[in-house]
């Protein structure tokens, strides 16, 4: 089974890119599903969290109140990396239980959309790995609309994340996305063609 690699930066388009996989029947493992489920009520993940950020961090009915713990680790950037270890194990067994249930359905290639691809170490599951990257400006306006927030709060969001630069340099595939909705399918059209093509024995080889 292929394991594909989406990635990119906060809003630069990966859930879009995503959505264009799905309807072309590819399916796809959302790292963002899976790291909400990991924070349910009563779950192992749930108890690490409430055990560091203490019972402040819950709502009345017991689940995490995810944009006060949001703030607390976007600001502190000790309380982001703690919160990144309590929950990286839980997360990545998460992706791996939801790739074996493809698996088992006899899927050929699948979408692993993990917006930490890089920063959780996760590259090496994928292959190919296909960056959305978007310019600076354009990735800020989009942000700034999409969530409704200042263009302070979107530029350390963004600010925070490696950046977009780097991670394209990491990348099999990069899927250029300053343009209209248009010409972000043309793209996709061209790379869908290269992760869908039959490896040769050699290019398998050397892929590993
Ligand atoms: P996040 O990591 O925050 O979930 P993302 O990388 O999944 O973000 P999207 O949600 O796909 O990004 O896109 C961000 C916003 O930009 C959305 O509102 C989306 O509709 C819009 N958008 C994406 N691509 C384009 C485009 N080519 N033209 C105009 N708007 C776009």
């Amino acid at each position: 089974m292929r394991m594909v690699g989406l990635t990119g930066g906060i809003g630069s388009g990966k859930s879009t890119v995503s959505n264009l996989f799905k309807s072309h029947g590819i399916p796809v493992v959302d790292a963002d599903v899976v790291a909400r489920d990991v924070l349910k009520k009563g779950t192992g993940g749930w108890k690490k969290v409430v055990a560091a950020f203490g019972p402040d961090i819950l709502l009345p009915d017991g689940e995490v109140d995810r944009p006060k713990l949001g703030r607390i680790v976007f600001s502190d950037p000790e309380k982001r990396q703690l919160l990144n270890r309590l929950l990286a194990p839980y997360i990545s067994s998460g992706i791996l239980k939801e790739v074996l249930k493809l698996w088992l359905k006899g899927c050929k290639i699948i979408v692993l959309d993990v917006p930490l691809l890089f920063e959780a170490k996760m590259d090496k599951w994928t292959k190919p790995i296909v960056v959305v990257w978007v310019d600076p400006e354009t990735q800020l306006k989009r942000l700034m609309a999409r969530d409704g927030t200042t263009e302070d709060d979107a530029a350390s969001r963004i600010n925070a994340q490696m950046s977009l630069d780097l991670k394209r340099t990491k990348a099999d595939f990069v899927i250029d996305n300053t343009g209209s909705l248009a010409e972000l399918n043309e793209e996709f059209q061209k790379v869908l063609l290269q992760v869908t093509k039959p490896l040769t024995w050699t290019e398998f080889a050397l892929s590993r």
